[in-house]
């Protein structure tokens, strides 16, 4: 029995599922969930001390590499002036004006402590800005898990949310419309229906949570379009996006302004902090200047703001985006190469920081439906092929990838010799 898989049974006993979020209990590809005793640069390390060039990052916040030497030096000298006010701090200006100068499209700026807090706080100042219940999501778009947000798709085009998760009362999921990522026609239909009762779009401008999905020429200004036609709030969901497809984010890099941007898990280099920010008009309609509650004992942390500064500083380096887009598609070409070189049918995406390969004879792959038809039992076999390799991959075929500046090339060549050692035994 490994020191991993020891640990995951008596983690059982008093932790629902082993694990304190679901995916990590590796569901998606079936074994045991490593258990990480740290993380340094590229790699992480599990409690067998193994070494694994990492993939995962945090699942997106680990843009600079695990535990940046800068980013730890600003955590421990924070620290030296007390944990926690509750009261405000400089630290949070420096961390709004930051944002501001980053992201043109945040005039205000809210900090939270998730990155689900920042989507359930926009989409509750959507709705009371424009007195309006429903809200349009997209099938396969994940905004953390607020009841509003966390309905599912059923199989087809306009469809009606119902509760994917038991909990959540029918009577709130049914303000939650769900059409199909990068298809305008769907979304153009269901605001035919409802011309004037839906508040906001919600979107992951680049789809992160179904593999890597980036939007189709056209897709998000269309989405401008139509908010603008029917007074919506569009709401981009920069949570995954924001800091890694470009330093403005995703409406940077497809130069698309949304009115509100959700961001997360980035923005604290790796502590826990989301924020959410946009036009004067609508941000000044929370309290305490408007009406709409919004409220966090932790919001604005001290240590996560030294953190999240020096994270933002640090990305804002000239060419850093560049070269975190030419890693992504090294490795996505990459992959590819040994995939057509051992005859496993496969394609790829990917947009600045991140990417996604699907195990699937589509030439693209551009919706929800296509990534849900990719083989996903050939993807459980590589993942674990890849781990044996030392390569530690999203446990999930729904999930992006995410490389780091401390990825080299060396890491990079390493894993796709992994991955043509891999595909030969698929
Ligand atoms: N939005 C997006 C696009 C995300 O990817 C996630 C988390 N993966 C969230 C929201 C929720 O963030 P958190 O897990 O910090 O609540």
């Amino acid at each position: 029995m490994t020191i991993s898989q020891d640990l995951f049974s008596r983690a059982q006993t008093s932790i629902p599922g082993g694990v304190n979020s679901p995916v990590r209990a590796f569901n998606g590809v079936g074994g045991t969930p490593l258990f990480i005793t740290k993380a340094e640069g590229p790699f992480t390390y599990d409690a067998d001390n193994n070494r694994y060039i990492d993939y995962v990052g945090s699942w997106g916040p680990m843009i600079l590499g695990h535990n940046h030497p800068e980013i730890k030096q600003a955590v421990l000298a924070a620290v030296e002036n007390g944990l926690s006010y509750g009261a405000p701090t400089e630290a949070e200006i420096l961390m709004a004006e930051k944002v501001k100068e980053l992201v043109p499209s945040i005039e205000k700026v809210r900090m939270v402590s998730s990155g689900t807090e920042a989507t359930m706080s926009a989409i509750r100042l959507a709705r009371g800005y424009t007195n309006r219940d429903k809200i349009l999501k997209f099938e396969g778009c994940y905004h953390g898990h607020a009841d509003s947000l966390l309905v599912k798709a059923g199989s087809g085009a306009l469809t009606m949310g119902v509760p994917s998760s038991p909990g959540i009362p029918e009577d709130f999921a049914k303000h939650t419309l769900t059409v199909s990522f990068n298809n305008l026609d769907e979304v153009k239909a269901i605001f035919a229906q409802y011309p004037d009762e839906i508040s906001c779009i919600i979107v992951e401008p680049v789809a992160g949570n179904m593999n890597c999905i980036p939007p189709e020429p056209g897709f998000l200004q269309g989405l401008r379009d139509v908010c603008d036609e029917h007074g919506a709030v569009l709401i981009f969901d920069e949570v995954m996006t924001g800091f890694r497809v470009a330093l403005g984010g995703a409406q940077a890099y497809y130069d698309i302004q949304p009115d509100l941007t959700c961001l997360g898990k980035v923005i604290g280099g790796g502590m826990p902090v989301g924020a959410f920010g946009g036009k004067h008009a609508i941000m000044d309609y929370i309290a305490p200047v408007g009406p709409v509650y919004q409220a966090g004992t932790l919001s604005g942390n001290p240590i996560a703001m030294a953190a999240g500064l020096k994270a933002l500083e640090l990305l804002s380096a000239e060419g850093l985006h560049d070269e975190l887009e030419a890693k992504s598609k090294a490795l996505c070409e990459g992959f590819q190469q040994a995939a057509d070189t051992a005859g496993i049918p496969l394609t790829t995406n990917f947009a600045g920081g991140m990417y996604g390969f699907f195990f699937t004879d589509a030439q693209s792959v551009t919706s929800y439906q296509q990534a849900t038809e990719c083989d996903l039992e050939r993807f459980k076999r590589f993942f674990h092929l890849m781990l044996e390799e030392g390569v530690y991959l999203a446990p999930s075929a729904f999930e992006a990838g995410f490389v780091s500046t401390m990825h080299s090339d060396e890491d990079i060549q390493n894993t796709i010799a992994a991955a043509q050692r891999a595909f030969a035994k698929l």
